[in-house]
């Protein structure tokens, strides 16, 4: 992605939409955007799309597609849940009270009372 824009001479817009002719059917076709750069694929932004007209004598079959807008709004909802998902390193910071960590088996701490005091 990325090098890919608007099929239409000098237009700099990313595409939204592929258009795809079929030639057997007389029909163009205006779907999502495809993954892949196919022979008879336009790729066309939300502008020309929305201008397309059909060759005489062909008919367009517009694919519902979802609108940009509804798919920023969930990636941002999507970053916004995951922004307040507390941390899951919580564990390490548990108080640990007056015990004193004497040694680790696994995930496992060898916790012994009161303050050090050989050390
Ligand atoms: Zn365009």
């Amino acid at each position: 992605m990325g090098s890919r824009c608007c099929s239409r001479t000098a237009c700099k817009h990313p595409p939204v939409y592929t258009l795809t002719y079929v030639y057997r059917d007389s029909t163009a076709v205006l779907g999502p955007l495809a993954a892949y750069v196919e022979p008879h694929c336009y790729d066309l932004c939300e502008k020309h799309a929305a201008r397309l007209t059909a060759p005489r004598g062909w008919d367009v079959v517009r694919l519902p597609v979802e609108p940009a807008g509804d798919r920023a709004d969930d990636l941002e909802a999507l970053a916004n849940a995951v922004m307040e998902t507390p941390p899951p390193r919580r564990a390490e910071k548990e108080p640990v009270g007056q015990g004193v960590e004497v040694g680790r088996r696994g995930h496992l701490r060898v916790l012994r009372s009161g303050p050090p005091e050989d050390r």
